[in-house]
């Protein structure tokens, strides 16, 4: 793998890395998954803090806006959540079986030689879920997740010690860009989320918005689905041998593309 990375650092290529979020990014919101969290913090609130079923809805969203997630707002209230208890409740009963591999994304993400990192709020343990029902586990470097942006959380002594630090804190985008080791001139960074987007392009990165048609002003490329990937953002194929997207595996990259056009 060294060698690759090495030989593309000097490519004519834009990026040598690509940052990418999973949730909603690598996989379609349309599972039901973000609802069926949703319902899963609720019950949380109801069933570990106490709080009246008839609030639970209201308060998880105020919680979001202020602290920018519920366990970041309940242990900054001081609840002692810890985040294994969160998370255990909070993604272990969700529907995992409806997530299916796919092995198309597989082959765009191994004909993508840089380097590839995920870069999720998530818990480590969600994230290799999901990206092993995918069969894309292996594609990765490297998984920036909750854990990484939170290393003192279990450790504090009162819940408010350590505040949670999630994307999309600047804090968080530079933990991800000092932990991925990455130039964030030359990375690209995939996220469906137009905060997440903002804070990428603060710290320097090249961003893509995933699952819009149009940008935002802080995305440099918007695309509806990363299928759609090669078309978008050719030069993510550029190499030092020929300024051309298919001299990598002219094979491997028709074979994506036929398949995509007829997909979309
Ligand atoms: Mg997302």
């Amino acid at each position: 793998m060294d060698s690759c990375i090495n030989s593309f650092r000097d490519s004519l290529s834009p990026f040598d890395s690509i940052i990418f979020d999973l949730d909603d990014t690598l996989y379609s919101g349309g599972l039901g998954f973000g609802q069926a969290t949703k319902r899963n913090i609720d019950d949380f609130l109801v069933e570990k803090c106490g709080f009246p079923e008839s609030k639970a809805s209201a308060l998880r969203i105020e919680l979001f806006k202020t602290y920018g997630s519920t366990l970041a707002g309940l242990r900054a209230l001081g609840y002692d959540v810890t985040s294994d208890d969160y998370h255990g409740f909070v993604h272990g009963k969700l529907p995992y079986h409806l997530i299916k591999p796919d092995p198309q994304l597989r082959k765009l993400l191994q004909s993508i030689k840089q380097r590839k990192i995920i870069f999720t709020n998530s818990d480590n343990v969600h994230a290799t879920k999901v990206l092993n029902r995918l069969g894309i586990a292996d594609c990765f470097e490297l998984i920036i997740c909750f854990e990484t942006m939170n290393p003192n959380l279990d450790k504090s002594t009162r819940p408010d010690e350590f505040p949670v630090v999630l994307k999309p804190s600047l804090e968080a985008m530079k933990i991800a860009v000092e932990t991925a080791d990455v130039d964030p001139r030359r990375t690209l960074f995939f996220d469906d989320n137009v905060r997440n987007i903002a804070a990428g392009k603060a710290v320097g990165l090249r961003t893509v918005l995933v699952g819009r048609a149009i940008k935002t002003k802080e995305a440099d490329y918007a695309i509806e689905d990363v299928s759609n990937l090669m078309q978008v953002i050719p030069e993510i194929w550029y190499n030092e041998k020929n300024d051309s997207r298919h001299n990598r595996n002219e094979m491997e990259l028709d074979s994506i593309l036929t398949t995509t056009t007829i997909v979309a």
